[in-house]
């Protein structure tokens, strides 16, 4: 049986993250775009709503969300704005490897740690050389003793300016290479990490991108999550959770953009009538309203596959995560182009919601790499 309404519960979950966004997000986004500056106020007052950690069990502290409830929230929160959206889940993003592969132990010493101080992780995988080639990486995590010494470096990692607590993959033993890829939970304030100045970017400027350099990072050994090799297995595990989250923050930038451009124009008039009116625009938005809802259903299907524990939730996601943030891009773009230069105005969110959009296509594996996955798996 197939059934598409949402349970009481999920329509009230909905309604919160929505009130949440309108009430909270949408006031200071202009604000967060200009400034580049970490929207702390928007995650204390998540925190304060409990609203933060939603896919961590509840008995350490979290919501204990499947991936189609967080999907549901995440796409309240794109819809506002997605560079707030995804400071709270970039949280999320260097929390999943804990959730998949640690120790109870482990759970409650960070999770108990970061609800405390209303503090936030980060996911430390990309590397100067270590792009798409995940593989390529070249940070280390050598085991002294019972520690393990940390040198390398990461680059373009969200919430690492403001993060307690970094998730950082490395080689345990360099000449095994990507097979002994590990991933570690490393303090931030560590000794001998070195965090950069932000990044300078074009988008989702209400979310903080740094390079970090470790300098014989000393961490306990029991800091790591799972066991030396589970590293790679770890991040992509990751990604086949939260890229369906970057498919849900990219459908609500789209349908937020559709639904601006399609009041407008119901009231801009040109030549004596709306000019939704016209052939030309009227179709723009029917094309508009079918790729949201199409984003919607691909992203749907790809959470509910992965929490049936079915098979193949990697392509699904993948496909999610491309199609979603395609659709972004263009849906966005037009809606620019219906607004006129209002539109092209700052003092309309579209310009803002088109340039966020861009990054989607680009983190967590860009679309090029997805469907990689996605060739991958229907290939083999
Ligand atoms: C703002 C921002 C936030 C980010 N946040 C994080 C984070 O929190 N943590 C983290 O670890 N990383 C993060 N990233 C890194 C992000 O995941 C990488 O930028 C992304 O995976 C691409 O890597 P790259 O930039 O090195 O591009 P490259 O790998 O150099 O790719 C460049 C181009 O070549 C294409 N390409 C590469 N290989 C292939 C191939 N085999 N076939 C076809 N095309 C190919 C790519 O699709 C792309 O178009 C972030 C990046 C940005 C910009």
């Amino acid at each position: 049986m197939i059934d598409f309404s949402l349970t009481k519960e999920q329509q009230e979950l909905v309604e919160k993250y929505k009130d949440f966004t309108n009430r909270v997000i949408i006031p200071v986004r202009d604000k967060y775009d200009e400034s580049t500056e970490f929207p702390w106020e928007v995650i204390k007052k998540a925190y304060d709503e409990g609203l933060m950690n939603g896919p961590v069990a509840k008995k350490f502290g979290g919501q204990g969300f499947d991936v189609f409830t967080s999907c549901l929230a995440s796409e309240e929160t794109g819809a506002g704005c997605i560079g707030i959206g995804i400071s709270m889940d970039a949280n999320t993003l260097g929390l999943t490897p804990l959730i998949i592969g640690s120790s109870e132990n482990q759970m409650k010493r960070i999770m108990g740690e970061l609800t405390e101080r209303k503090a936030v992780m980060a996911y430390c995988l990309t590397e100067p050389n270590a792009g798409s080639d995940v593989a390529s990486i070249s940070t280390t995590a050598i085991k002294k003793g019972d520690k393990y010494i940390i040198n390398g470096h990461k680059r373009f990692i969200t919430n690492a300016e403001v993060a307690t607590y970094l998730t950082v993959f490395a080689l345990a033993d360099p000449e095994r290479g990507a097979r002994s890829l590990s991933a570690f939970i490393v303090p931030a304030d560590a000794p001998g990490v070195k965090i950069l100045p932000r990044m300078r970017k074009m988008g989702q400027r209400g979310s903080v991108q740094n390079e970090i350099i470790f300098t014989d990072v000393e961490i306990p050994a029991e800091n790591i999550i799972g066991s030396e090799g589970y590293g790679f297995i770890f991040a992509m595990k990751t990604f086949d959770r939260t890229r369906t989250g970057v498919a849900a923050l990219s459908l609500g930038a789209a349908r937020s953009a559709y639904e601006i451009s399609k009041d407008w124009a119901k009231n801009r008039k040109q030549f004596g009538k709306p000019i939704s009116a016209n052939q030309a625009i009227a179709f723009m938005l029917a094309d508009m309203a079918t790729k949201v809802e199409l984003a919607r259903l691909m992203t749907w299907k790809a959470a509910w596959y992965y929490d049936q524990g079915l098979k193949t939730p990697g392509k699904l996601s993948a496909m999610a995560k491309y199609y979603a943030s395609d659709i972004a891009m263009e849906v966005t773009t037009d809606a620019v182009q219906i607004m006129g230069g209002d539109g092209y105005s700052k003092d309309f969110p579209v310009e803002k919601m088109m340039r966020d959009a861009k990054l989607c296509q680009i983190y967590e594996g860009t679309n090029q790499v997805q469907r990689l996955v996605i060739s991958k798996a229907i290939l083999k």
